[in-house]
């Protein structure tokens, strides 16, 4: 705490990610990053960008980027918002959309940046506690008449639950509420119904996507937004009030490359899909509780040991889950699909555990 900061940061409890530990014989299953690298000719585009391109600021609305993925989704571009990593559009969408308004409403336990972004911002949150199954019934949301009502965001699939609501569910609510609903889809390339087929109709939804996860690209940083013209100018003002240019001009080759390369994301796309499903299985022989995730993670609780003491076990081997001290999830893990040889490590590390475990207790 500093007498400099002002009473808003003084206030703060900033996010914490996932630890981003490197080198050495590491096993990164914390941060659900995809184990494959993006297509050779993403990297390709990114080498090409030239000292010309460099030397001049990029595109300030990223035009050639927002047109790519106006293409893929088969929207107009005018309904394309594209910013520095998903984060940037959560953290732009609150100031425009969600404050000064009644309280936001959001599934608990969900993505922890979202109480971050309200304690930045100042806005009243409503957490809808999810039931002891993780399950989002959509119907359980307060909602209003008023286009100035209190938003609603949530993500699909959810996190760290890994459970996908359907496009359906979400249609109705839209039909019932009429202030603004963000649908936070950083993993609906695993799995959920997009609900972007939505966004012509209901100038209240906005959808929040990224290229982190399915396109290999964290450490581009490069998220998106689809939405009504309407909700992307609200957008548009924000940023054009806190930095004019926030992907830069390898981001937004990197992005437009990767959408001309569907061929390579498909493959780890299906590659990952495949190792969740023998992963699922593997943990619940073990007598794992796991859930029917929809995402590049499973959130598992493992059999008559602290989930706790595991994660910390694994850590010692080597291997990084995530894991968080709160009444809730304690007993849960939420652990990333990497490849398989990154899973059967695991699986050994959890077996050495387990079997350590039993042998103490005598079992
Ligand atoms: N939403 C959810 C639910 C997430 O888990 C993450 C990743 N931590 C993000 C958004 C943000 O991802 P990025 O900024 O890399 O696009």
């Amino acid at each position: 705490m500093s007498g400099y900061w002002s009473p808003t940061v003084q206030r703060l409890t900033p996010y914490v990610p996932g630890e981003q530990r490197t080198g050495g014989n590491i096993v990164k299953l914390n941060t659900n990053e995809n184990p494959y690298p993006p297509a050779p000719s993403v990297l390709a585009a990114i080498a090409s960008v030239n000292g010309e391109q460099l030397r001049r600021y990029p595109a300030p609305e990223s035009d050639a980027l927002r047109s790519a993925i106006a293409r893929h989704h088969k929207v107009s571009v005018e309904q394309v918002f594209v910013g520095n990593g998903s984060d940037e559009i959560l953290a732009l969408s609150f100031l425009a959309f969600f404050s000064g308004r009644d309280a936001l409403q959001f599934p608990t336990p969900s993505y922890s940046f979202y109480p971050v972004y309200c304690g930045l911002y100042g806005i009243v949150s409503q957490p809808l506690v999810l039931d002891q199954n993780f399950n989002l019934d959509l119907a359980r949301f307060a909602v209003s008449r008023s286009d100035s009502a209190g938003g609603i965001i949530f993500p699909n699939p959810n996190a760290p639950s890994g459970l996908a609501v359907s496009r359906a569910d979400i249609a109705t609510l839209l039909e019932r509420h009429a202030g603004v609903v963000l649908v936070d889809e950083a993993y609906a390339d695993f799995g959920a119904e997009s609900a972007i087929p939505l966004v012509a109709e209901h100038p209240n939804l906005i959808i929040s996507r990224t290229f982190s996860k399915g396109r290999s690209l964290a450490g581009m940083r490069l998220g998106y937004a689809v939405a009504s013209e309407e909700l992307m100018d609200g957008l548009r003002r924000v940023k054009n009030s806190f930095n004019s240019y926030p992907v830069d001009a390898v981001a937004e080759a990197a992005g437009i490359a990767s959408l001309e390369d569907d061929h390579a994301y498909r493959g780890s796309l299906s590659r990952i899909l495949s190792t969740r499903t023998a992963f699922t299985e593997s943990l619940r022989k073990r007598g794992f509780e796991v859930l029917e995730s929809a995402a590049n993670f499973v959130f598992a609780r493992p059999p008559s040991v602290a989930a706790t003491a595991l994660a910390q076990s694994l850590a010692n081997a080597g291997v990084l889950v995530r894991h968080w001290q709160q009444p809730a999830i304690e007993q849960w893990l939420r652990i990333s699909i990497g490849t398989d040889e990154d899973m059967q490590r695991l699986l050994t590390a959890v077996d050495t555990y387990l079997d350590d475990a039993a042998g103490a207790t005598g079992d």
